[in-house]
Protein backbone atom coordinates (compact mmCIF):
# COMPACT_ATOMS: atom_id res chain seq x y z
CA UNK A 1 0.00 0.00 0.00
CA UNK A 2 1.21 3.49 -0.76
CA UNK A 3 2.96 5.51 2.15
CA UNK A 4 6.08 7.39 2.60
CA UNK A 5 6.68 6.14 6.24
CA UNK A 6 9.47 4.53 7.31
CA UNK A 7 9.63 1.26 9.32
CA UNK A 8 11.31 1.65 12.53
CA UNK A 9 12.03 -1.63 14.91
CA UNK A 10 12.50 -1.01 18.29
CA UNK A 11 14.41 -3.47 19.85
CA UNK A 12 12.08 -5.00 21.90
CA UNK A 13 11.31 -7.41 18.94
CA UNK A 14 8.28 -9.77 19.55
CA UNK A 15 6.69 -8.52 22.46
CA UNK A 16 3.63 -11.27 23.89
CA UNK A 17 0.78 -9.46 25.51
CA UNK A 18 -2.63 -10.92 26.36
CA UNK A 19 -6.03 -9.32 25.76
CA UNK A 20 -7.26 -8.84 29.40
CA UNK A 21 -10.07 -6.41 28.37
CA UNK A 22 -12.44 -5.60 25.23
CA UNK A 23 -15.39 -3.36 25.41
CA UNK A 24 -17.71 -1.82 22.30
CA UNK A 25 -17.35 1.64 23.02
CA UNK A 26 -18.99 2.97 20.19
CA UNK A 27 -21.64 1.86 17.51
CA UNK A 28 -18.47 0.47 14.86
CA UNK A 29 -15.43 0.46 17.79
CA UNK A 30 -13.86 -2.02 19.85
CA UNK A 31 -11.60 -0.88 22.50
CA UNK A 32 -8.89 -4.18 23.03
CA UNK A 33 -6.49 -3.66 26.09
CA UNK A 34 -3.77 -5.71 26.05
CA UNK A 35 -1.49 -6.43 28.95
CA UNK A 36 1.52 -8.09 30.25
CA UNK A 37 4.69 -7.91 31.85
CA UNK A 38 7.05 -7.68 29.18
CA UNK A 39 5.30 -4.48 28.46
CA UNK A 40 7.49 -3.14 30.53
CA UNK A 41 10.11 -2.52 28.13
CA UNK A 42 7.66 -1.37 25.51
CA UNK A 43 9.06 2.41 23.47
CA UNK A 44 6.23 4.25 24.10
CA UNK A 45 6.61 7.24 21.06
CA UNK A 46 3.30 8.56 20.94
CA UNK A 47 1.74 10.83 17.88
CA UNK A 48 0.64 7.71 15.33
CA UNK A 49 3.09 4.68 17.12
CA UNK A 50 2.06 2.01 15.09
CA UNK A 51 2.53 -1.86 15.40
CA UNK A 52 2.14 -5.31 13.98
CA UNK A 53 -0.06 -7.32 15.90
CA UNK A 54 0.07 -11.25 15.48
CA UNK A 55 -3.45 -12.86 16.56
CA UNK A 56 -4.52 -16.58 16.74
CA UNK A 57 -6.98 -18.40 14.51
CA UNK A 58 -7.31 -20.76 16.35
CA UNK A 59 -6.35 -22.68 19.73
CA UNK A 60 -2.73 -24.36 17.86
CA UNK A 61 -1.91 -20.70 16.78
CA UNK A 62 1.87 -21.03 17.51
CA UNK A 63 3.62 -17.27 18.26
CA UNK A 64 7.03 -18.52 19.30
CA UNK A 65 8.53 -19.48 15.58
CA UNK A 66 8.19 -15.86 14.96
CA UNK A 67 10.86 -13.32 13.53
CA UNK A 68 11.09 -10.47 16.27
CA UNK A 69 11.35 -7.75 13.15
CA UNK A 70 8.18 -7.85 10.06
CA UNK A 71 11.18 -6.71 7.53
CA UNK A 72 11.17 -8.50 3.94
CA UNK A 73 13.33 -10.89 5.99
CA UNK A 74 10.79 -11.56 8.91
CA UNK A 75 7.98 -11.90 6.24
CA UNK A 76 9.15 -14.26 4.21
CA UNK A 77 10.54 -16.71 7.40
CA UNK A 78 6.41 -15.86 7.85
CA UNK A 79 5.57 -17.36 4.77
CA UNK A 80 7.43 -20.73 5.20
CA UNK A 81 5.36 -21.19 9.14
CA UNK A 82 3.13 -23.57 8.38
CA UNK A 83 -0.77 -21.67 7.75
CA UNK A 84 -3.24 -23.68 9.91
CA UNK A 85 -0.67 -22.58 13.22
CA UNK A 86 0.72 -19.16 12.36
CA UNK A 87 -1.05 -16.26 13.91
CA UNK A 88 -2.50 -13.98 11.02
CA UNK A 89 -0.66 -10.46 11.24
CA UNK A 90 -2.15 -7.01 11.04
CA UNK A 91 -1.15 -3.36 11.61
CA UNK A 92 -2.55 -1.51 14.40
CA UNK A 93 -1.93 2.06 16.24
CA UNK A 94 -1.40 2.63 20.26
CA UNK A 95 -4.12 4.15 21.21
CA UNK A 96 -2.84 4.99 24.45
CA UNK A 97 0.22 2.84 26.51
CA UNK A 98 -0.24 3.38 30.30
CA UNK A 99 3.08 2.41 31.50
CA UNK A 100 2.38 2.47 35.27
CA UNK A 101 -0.30 -0.67 34.52
CA UNK A 102 1.85 -1.98 31.46
CA UNK A 103 -1.50 -1.31 29.01
CA UNK A 104 -1.95 -0.76 25.97
CA UNK A 105 -5.06 0.22 24.12
CA UNK A 106 -6.07 -0.39 20.77
CA UNK A 107 -8.92 0.78 18.85
CA UNK A 108 -10.66 -1.54 16.29
CA UNK A 109 -12.74 -1.08 13.69
CA UNK A 110 -15.19 -3.63 13.17
CA UNK A 111 -16.14 -3.31 9.57
CA UNK A 112 -18.78 -6.37 9.35
CA UNK A 113 -17.86 -10.05 9.07
CA UNK A 114 -14.99 -9.87 6.10
CA UNK A 115 -11.42 -10.54 7.43
CA UNK A 116 -9.64 -11.57 10.33
CA UNK A 117 -8.94 -8.52 12.75
CA UNK A 118 -12.18 -7.21 12.85
CA UNK A 119 -14.24 -9.84 13.20
CA UNK A 120 -11.67 -10.95 16.03
CA UNK A 121 -12.18 -7.47 17.75
CA UNK A 122 -15.70 -7.80 17.45
CA UNK A 123 -16.10 -11.41 19.47
CA UNK A 124 -14.62 -9.06 22.45
CA UNK A 125 -11.61 -11.88 23.16
CA UNK A 126 -10.80 -11.41 26.38
CA UNK A 127 -7.57 -13.86 27.45
CA UNK A 128 -6.86 -14.03 23.91
CA UNK A 129 -2.55 -14.18 23.28
CA UNK A 130 -1.22 -11.68 21.06
CA UNK A 131 2.37 -10.82 19.63
CA UNK A 132 3.63 -7.29 18.85
CA UNK A 133 6.17 -5.87 16.89
CA UNK A 134 6.45 -2.17 17.37
CA UNK A 135 7.33 0.12 13.90
CA UNK A 136 7.66 3.11 15.35
CA UNK A 137 5.94 6.40 14.12
CA UNK A 138 4.84 8.07 10.87
CA UNK A 139 4.40 11.39 12.20
CA UNK A 140 6.84 12.25 14.74
CA UNK A 141 8.02 15.19 17.35
CA UNK A 142 10.12 16.35 14.13
CA UNK A 143 7.60 16.53 12.08
CA UNK A 144 5.46 19.07 14.85
CA UNK A 145 5.60 21.72 12.88
CA UNK A 146 3.44 24.86 13.86
CA UNK A 147 1.14 24.74 11.09
CA UNK A 148 -0.28 20.82 11.11
CA UNK A 149 -3.31 19.69 8.68
CA UNK A 150 -4.05 15.81 9.59
CA UNK A 151 -6.61 13.87 7.89
CA UNK A 152 -8.51 10.51 7.98
CA UNK A 153 -11.21 8.31 7.78
CA UNK A 154 -12.28 5.85 10.99
CA UNK A 155 -9.12 3.66 10.53
CA UNK A 156 -6.83 6.07 10.89
CA UNK A 157 -8.85 8.18 13.82
CA UNK A 158 -6.71 6.69 16.57
CA UNK A 159 -4.07 8.30 14.81
CA UNK A 160 -4.93 11.14 14.13
CA UNK A 161 -6.33 11.62 17.68
CA UNK A 162 -2.71 10.69 18.71
CA UNK A 163 -0.96 12.93 16.60
CA UNK A 164 -3.27 15.80 17.74
CA UNK A 165 -2.79 14.41 21.61
CA UNK A 166 1.02 14.71 21.23
CA UNK A 167 1.29 18.11 19.37
CA UNK A 168 3.63 21.26 21.18
CA UNK A 169 0.54 23.05 22.84
CA UNK A 170 1.28 25.92 20.29
CA UNK A 171 0.37 23.80 17.56
CA UNK A 172 -2.17 25.72 14.51
CA UNK A 173 -4.29 24.04 11.97
CA UNK A 174 -6.99 21.77 10.86
CA UNK A 175 -7.73 18.20 11.33
CA UNK A 176 -10.61 16.10 9.65
CA UNK A 177 -11.88 12.94 10.70
CA UNK A 178 -14.65 10.70 8.59
CA UNK A 179 -16.68 8.11 10.38
CA UNK A 180 -19.57 6.45 9.18
CA UNK A 181 -21.65 7.38 12.57
CA UNK A 182 -21.06 10.50 14.56
CA UNK A 183 -21.46 8.42 17.56
CA UNK A 184 -17.89 6.99 16.91
CA UNK A 185 -16.16 10.34 17.71
CA UNK A 186 -14.04 10.03 20.67
CA UNK A 187 -13.05 13.17 23.06
CA UNK A 188 -10.19 15.30 21.35
CA UNK A 189 -6.95 16.55 23.49
CA UNK A 190 -5.71 19.00 20.88
CA UNK A 191 -4.09 22.42 21.00
CA UNK A 192 -6.58 24.82 21.39
CA UNK A 193 -5.51 25.95 17.89
CA UNK A 194 -6.01 23.23 16.19
CA UNK A 195 -9.79 22.91 14.71
CA UNK A 196 -11.32 19.49 14.84
CA UNK A 197 -13.81 18.73 11.71
CA UNK A 198 -15.80 15.79 12.22
CA UNK A 199 -17.74 14.62 8.88
CA UNK A 200 -19.80 12.02 8.84
CA UNK A 201 -20.07 9.62 5.88
CA UNK A 202 -23.24 9.29 3.44
CA UNK A 203 -24.51 5.62 3.49
CA UNK A 204 -22.87 3.69 0.67
CA UNK A 205 -20.44 6.66 0.18
CA UNK A 206 -17.00 5.30 -0.73
CA UNK A 207 -15.12 5.55 3.09
CA UNK A 208 -12.26 8.63 2.62
CA UNK A 209 -14.00 10.76 -0.78
CA UNK A 210 -15.88 12.98 2.21
CA UNK A 211 -12.17 13.15 4.25
CA UNK A 212 -10.44 14.17 0.83
CA UNK A 213 -13.24 16.26 -0.41
CA UNK A 214 -13.09 18.43 2.99
CA UNK A 215 -8.86 17.97 3.38
CA UNK A 216 -8.80 19.77 -0.35
CA UNK A 217 -10.65 22.53 0.51
CA UNK A 218 -7.84 23.44 3.00
CA UNK A 219 -5.00 25.46 2.33
CA UNK A 220 -2.66 26.21 4.73
CA UNK A 221 -3.14 29.52 5.75
CA UNK A 222 0.57 30.92 5.34
CA UNK A 223 0.67 29.42 1.41
CA UNK A 224 -2.59 30.88 0.68
CA UNK A 225 -1.47 34.17 1.47
CA UNK A 226 1.96 34.52 0.09
CA UNK A 227 3.03 33.97 -3.42
CA UNK A 228 5.89 31.77 -2.80
CA UNK A 229 6.97 29.01 -0.56
CA UNK A 230 10.14 31.00 0.34
CA UNK A 231 7.81 33.99 1.51
CA UNK A 232 4.88 31.74 2.88
CA UNK A 233 6.76 29.85 5.49
CA UNK A 234 5.68 26.44 3.93
CA UNK A 235 8.39 25.34 5.52
CA UNK A 236 6.70 25.05 8.98
CA UNK A 237 4.04 23.22 7.17
CA UNK A 238 3.29 19.38 7.87
CA UNK A 239 0.66 17.32 6.90
CA UNK A 240 -0.63 13.59 7.77
CA UNK A 241 -3.15 11.92 5.70
CA UNK A 242 -4.19 8.13 6.23
CA UNK A 243 -6.86 5.87 5.64
CA UNK A 244 -8.33 4.04 2.82
CA UNK A 245 -5.68 4.14 -0.40
CA UNK A 246 -7.29 6.37 -2.26
CA UNK A 247 -7.41 9.34 0.50
CA UNK A 248 -4.06 8.49 1.39
CA UNK A 249 -2.76 9.04 -2.38
CA UNK A 250 -4.72 11.64 -3.45
CA UNK A 251 -4.32 13.46 -0.19
CA UNK A 252 -0.71 13.63 -1.35
CA UNK A 253 -1.10 14.44 -5.13
CA UNK A 254 -3.04 17.55 -3.82
CA UNK A 255 -0.75 18.58 -0.96
CA UNK A 256 2.02 17.90 -3.24
CA UNK A 257 1.41 18.60 -6.97
CA UNK A 258 -1.50 21.28 -6.10
CA UNK A 259 -0.16 22.92 -3.41
CA UNK A 260 3.72 22.75 -3.75
CA UNK A 261 4.57 21.42 -0.27
CA UNK A 262 7.36 19.58 -0.16
CA UNK A 263 7.17 16.31 -0.25
CA UNK A 264 8.98 15.36 2.97
CA UNK A 265 6.84 17.29 4.78
CA UNK A 266 3.65 15.48 4.11
CA UNK A 267 3.27 12.08 5.78
CA UNK A 268 0.68 9.72 3.88
CA UNK A 269 -0.11 5.92 4.71
CA UNK A 270 -2.99 3.51 2.74
CA UNK A 271 -4.23 1.72 6.13
CA UNK A 272 -6.29 -0.19 3.98
CA UNK A 273 -8.31 -0.78 0.72
CA UNK A 274 -11.52 -0.79 -0.28
CA UNK A 275 -12.38 -3.87 -2.69
C1 LIG B 1 0.00 1.78 10.15
C2 LIG B 1 -1.45 1.30 10.26
C3 LIG B 1 -2.17 1.55 11.41
C4 LIG B 1 -3.51 1.13 11.51
N1 LIG B 1 -4.21 1.38 12.67
C5 LIG B 1 -5.50 0.96 12.76
C6 LIG B 1 -6.24 1.16 14.00
O1 LIG B 1 -5.69 1.62 15.02
N2 LIG B 1 -7.54 0.76 14.03
C7 LIG B 1 -8.16 0.18 12.93
O2 LIG B 1 -9.35 -0.15 13.02
N3 LIG B 1 -7.48 -0.03 11.78
C8 LIG B 1 -6.17 0.33 11.69
N4 LIG B 1 -5.46 0.09 10.53
C9 LIG B 1 -6.17 -0.55 9.41
C10 LIG B 1 -6.20 -2.08 9.53
O3 LIG B 1 -4.88 -2.59 9.56
C11 LIG B 1 -6.94 -2.62 8.30
O4 LIG B 1 -8.27 -2.16 8.29
C12 LIG B 1 -6.87 -4.13 8.20
O5 LIG B 1 -7.10 -4.45 6.85
C13 LIG B 1 -7.91 -4.85 9.06
O6 LIG B 1 -7.68 -6.24 8.94
P1 LIG B 1 -8.88 -7.30 8.83
O7 LIG B 1 -8.29 -8.63 9.06
O8 LIG B 1 -10.02 -6.87 9.71
O9 LIG B 1 -9.41 -7.16 7.33
P2 LIG B 1 -8.65 -7.66 5.99
O10 LIG B 1 -8.48 -9.13 6.00
O11 LIG B 1 -7.43 -6.85 5.77
O12 LIG B 1 -9.70 -7.26 4.86
C14 LIG B 1 -10.94 -7.99 4.71
C15 LIG B 1 -11.96 -7.10 4.02
O13 LIG B 1 -12.31 -6.04 4.90
C16 LIG B 1 -12.16 -4.79 4.23
N5 LIG B 1 -11.62 -3.81 5.19
C17 LIG B 1 -10.39 -3.82 5.78
N6 LIG B 1 -10.24 -2.75 6.55
C18 LIG B 1 -11.38 -2.04 6.46
C19 LIG B 1 -11.82 -0.82 7.01
N7 LIG B 1 -11.04 -0.09 7.84
N8 LIG B 1 -13.07 -0.37 6.70
C20 LIG B 1 -13.87 -1.08 5.86
N9 LIG B 1 -13.50 -2.25 5.29
C21 LIG B 1 -12.28 -2.71 5.59
C22 LIG B 1 -11.17 -5.05 3.10
O14 LIG B 1 -11.38 -4.14 2.02
C23 LIG B 1 -11.49 -6.47 2.71
O15 LIG B 1 -12.57 -6.50 1.79
C24 LIG B 1 -4.13 0.48 10.42
C25 LIG B 1 -3.37 0.21 9.27
C26 LIG B 1 -2.04 0.61 9.19
C27 LIG B 1 -1.25 0.31 7.94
Amino acid sequence: MATNIAVDHAPTGLVAAEVTRAEQISPNFVRVTLSGDALASWRHLGYDQWFRIALPVSDGTRFDRLSDRFDMRGYLRYLTLPKATRPVIRSYTVREFRPERLELDVDFLTHGTAGVAGPWAASLPVGAPVGLIDQGCGFTAADAARRVLCAGDESAMPAVLGVLRDLPPDSEGDAVIEVADLDDRQPVHAPAGVNVHWIERENDARPGTAALAALRSFRPRSAADAPTSAESGISDFHAFVAGEQQLASGGRKYLVNELGIPKTQVKFCGYWRQR
